[in-house]
């Protein structure tokens, strides 16, 4: 009988190389993958923002934490997978309620964006914006929450530091009205509290009166300074010494400084003239140095300086107080806030504005030995 060998050779041979082609195809899919997998890890490794997958069932855990975690909270993700409560120990005590709010809403919660206040490992408080997608399994139960977490520190700050313009503004503009309003009603009383005082038959009472009138000063006293934050203030720069500035007013500041038995000394150096307000830097000199003077006990010692440095003029005040602590440090500047009794907290406010005005930079040093407030001129020197 005739067997058809060509036939069947000739099917086996298209079944090899049909099989040949598929592992080939096979081989290359498996490739692709792997590359794009790579491709993939990558992009999660590298990325600036932390990317999660956080287990909901069938217990809770990080399942996978991207490496830029360590960069933002200080602690590598084998740290989060060896201990799954770690993240929540870094939520700042009073966010605790808004992450307990976001985790008993689930899965509506996710909707918006979560944004919560983390400590890191050096203890710095940081705004963290949370998004992430739900993830379900077969039985559409909710398993596992896959997202993203970016550091908006910086973002914070500047909105921050625009609502307290907006609110200096503000206090600006009604600075001027507020101040006549009050102000004349108290002279009033100021002038007869005066006239009566020195009376015959009010003689016994005279400290009473003393003090009233004391008192009366001290609140016209924070008007003033009220009205210095005032915005629409007009600078009238011109071409003077810092340094006269300064001598001129230091027999001023040494009475004050005295008067609280602080010494109080000063090392001027050959400096350019300047463009400034002359009244504006003697308010900025004498914030500075009440500040100086309030934070040092008795026998203290305070110094002020003027320096060229890097073809900048610097100003600088120090004094050998206990330093200013770090949460005190992040509200400087904030109009009214302020860590003394009878303070007013417009002090450092008004500095900044004169600064500002002055196109200068105020920086500070600050330790357990004393704090030094420096004040950059960056004013170009002829
Ligand atoms: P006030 O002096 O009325 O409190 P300021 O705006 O001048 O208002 O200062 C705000 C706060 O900054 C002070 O209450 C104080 O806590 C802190 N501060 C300012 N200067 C110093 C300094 N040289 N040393 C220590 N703390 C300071
Ligand atoms: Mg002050």
């Amino acid at each position: 009988m005739f067997f058809p060998w060509g036939y069947v050779l000739g099917g086996t041979l298209r079944i090899i190389i049909a099989v040949g082609t598929l592992m080939l195809f096979l081989e290359k899919t498996r490739k692709n993958l792997i590359r794009k997998e790579f491709q993939y890890q990558r992009l999660t490794e590298n990325a600036v923002d932390v990317i999660y997958y956080y287990q909901l069932l069938p217990e809770e855990k990080i399942e996978y934490i991207n490496p830029s975690v360590l960069a933002v909270t200080g602690y590598s993700p084998e740290d989060y997978y060896a201990d799954n409560k770690l993240i929540f120990t870094l939520i700042h005590p009073d966010d605790h309620s808004l992450l307990d709010d976001f985790i008993n809403n689930l899965p509506h919660s996710i909707e918006v964006p979560l944004t919560i206040r983390l400590v890191n490992k050096d203890k710095t408080t940081l705004w963290l914006e949370q998004k992430c997608v739900p993830i379900y399994d077969e039985k559409n139960r909710l398993v596992a929450l896959e997202g993203i977490i970016r550091d908006i520190t910086h973002r914070k700050k500047l909105e921050q530091m625009t609502s307290l313009f907006d609110r200096m503004s503000m206090v600006g503009s009604m600075a001027a009205t507020v101040a006549h309003e009050i102000r004349n009603p108290m002279t009033t009383v100021r002038g007869y509290l005066q006239f009566l005082g020195n009376k015959e038959k009010y003689q016994t009472d005279k400290e009473k009166f003393e003090l009233m009138i004391a008192e009366l000063d001290r609140a016209n006293s924070i008007i003033c300074e009220y009205l210095a934050l005032s915005h629409e203030k007009m600078v009238n720069l011109q071409k003077c010494s810092l340094n006269s500035i300064i001598e001129a007013l230091f027999p001023l500041i040494q009475a004050d400084a005295n008067a609280s038995q602080i010494g109080a000394s000063i090392e001027l150096s050959v400096i350019p003239e300047l463009l400034l307000d002359e009244n504006e830097i003697r308010q900025l000199l004498l914030n500075l140095v009440r500040n100086g003077i309030e934070a040092m006990p008795a026998g203290g010692n305070l110094i002020i300086r003027t320096a060229l440095s890097e073809s900048k003029v610097v100003l600088s005040i120090s004094d050998q107080g206990s330093g200013i602590p770090s949460q005190v440090l992040e509200h400087l500047g904030t109009p009214f806030f302020t860590t003394k009794a009878t303070g007013t907290g417009l002090g450092l406010p008004i500095c900044y504005q004169i600064a500002h005005r002055h196109n200068a930079s105020i920086k500070i040093d600050t330790s357990e030995q004393g704090t030094t407030f420096f004040v950059y001129f960056s004013q170009p020197t002829p």
